[in-house]
């Protein structure tokens, strides 16, 4: 009884961590995107004080603001009401600061003119404004995807590894990053030591910061990673590409994100695996982390448990009013077969996968079938 309770406390895996890479590419990096913000600054206050220093040429680098007479600016909120704004300066965040102090504190990321658009970002003209908290779908992917960033940071300094991409997955189901480690393959006990990592970028409340590069920029910027430089080398010349940094982290990236890192509170790496570079069995195989992050504990900790609670497999009974709600869908999914020319077959409810795999469903569709093992219980 209570036998294997005494269990010495896990230590992490020895790390294999690429120093040389990261000595020379942190660095560099930011020292690149100070500078290339600073211009962008000093360009923009110019125009937000004094718009006829635009014309002057007092850059040496393109400055991207389209030259204007009027420094106001007209916000539009979804209730009707209209604010005034300066250009190139008030930002989504100003505006929810003047709404409420709770709405300034939780607001993650804004739209304007149906785009997404960080809180920080200066309002450029007149616009519509709409400012999403975590509890839209807007906020939570922004609010994930911003923690692709965080995770990526942790791996990056933990690891020296290459960064690949880390999108934020489906909604509901957190985020990831992909990266290249060389030999070193990742499994769950790297995950308290990535999750540490994590923790430090959080505690730091680091903001994110955007700058817009041209395409020689961005490569120059990313020239240790051949990975990068291969997406980069992909963009069309004329786009034009955001970088955003978060403490020692500068990454390529559309954006936008939550305004800084410390509403991560709640991260957890949930499973490790690995991928091919651009899925392409021919090419690099890289090592993919999963995380999920929350504003707070708590909500992390429900969603653990439901991850847990989805491990069972199980079936719902229909009473009748579910029935009857179950029935109208079929009719309407059986509308739509004839309606786009599908025919409809019969299976039993449950056979053993040999029978899909000679029908050839298991090579097409298991990834979409309901699969469990079944023992020497009684089914029925
Ligand atoms: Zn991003």
């Amino acid at each position: 009884m209570g036998k294997a309770a005494n269990a010495a406390p896990k230590s992490g895996p020895a790390i294999s961590k690429d120093d040389s890479y990261l000595q020379s590419v942190v660095p560099k990096r930011i020292a690149l995107f100070e500078s290339i913000k600073a211009q962008q600054l000093s360009c923009r206050q110019s125009i937000a004080g004094d718009p006829i220093k635009y014309s002057s040429a007092l850059f040496s680098y393109t400055c991207p603001i389209t030259h204007s007479l009027t420094h106001t600016l007209l916000i539009t909120l979804p209730d009707g009401t209209v604010k005034e704004g300066k250009k190139w300066e008030s930002t989504p965040f100003d505006i929810a600061k003047e709404l409420s102090k709770s709405l300034a504190s939780n607001a993650l990321i804004s739209q304007v003119n149906g785009a997404l658009w960080d809180m920080s970002r200066p309002l450029e003209g007149d616009c519509e404004l709409k400012l999403f908290t975590f509890d839209s779908d807007e906020g939570r992917d922004t609010f994930w995807h911003s923690s692709a960033h965080i995770l990526g940071q942790s791996l990056e300094m933990t690891y020296g590894c290459k960064l690949c991409i880390g999108p934020c997955t489906t909604r509901g189901e957190g985020f990831y990053y992909d990266a290249f480690y060389g030999e070193l393959g990742l499994n769950e006990d790297h995950f308290d030591q990535i999750a540490l990592g994590a923790k430090k970028a959080v505690a730091e409340k680091q903001p994110f910061e955007r700058i817009e590069v041209s395409k020689e920029q961005a490569l120059e910027m990313f020239s240790d990673n051949k990975f990068k430089i291969e997406i980069i080398e992909d963009l069309p010349g004329d786009k034009t590409i955001t970088v955003y940094r978060c403490g020692p982290l500068v990454d390529l990236c559309r954006g936008p994100h939550i305004p800084n890192t410390s509403f991560a509170k709640a991260f957890t790496c949930l499973k490790a695996s690995s991928a091919y570079w651009r899925g392409d069995k021919d090419r690099e195989s890289l090592q993919r982390v999963y995380g999920i992050s929350y504003p707070d504990q708590k909500r992390l900790k429900e969603h653990i448990a439901f991850l847990e609670e989805a491990k069972n497999p199980g079936s719902c009974f229909f009473l009748p009013h579910g029935s009857r709600i179950c029935n109208k869908l079929l009719e309407f999914m059986r509308n739509q077969y004839w309606k786009r020319g599908y025919e409809e077959v019969w299976t039993p409810n449950m056979f053993n996968m040999q029978l899909w795999e000679t029908s050839g469903h298991a090579a097409n569709y298991k990834e979409n079938m309901f699969v469990f093992e079944v023992r020497h219980d009684r089914c029925s």
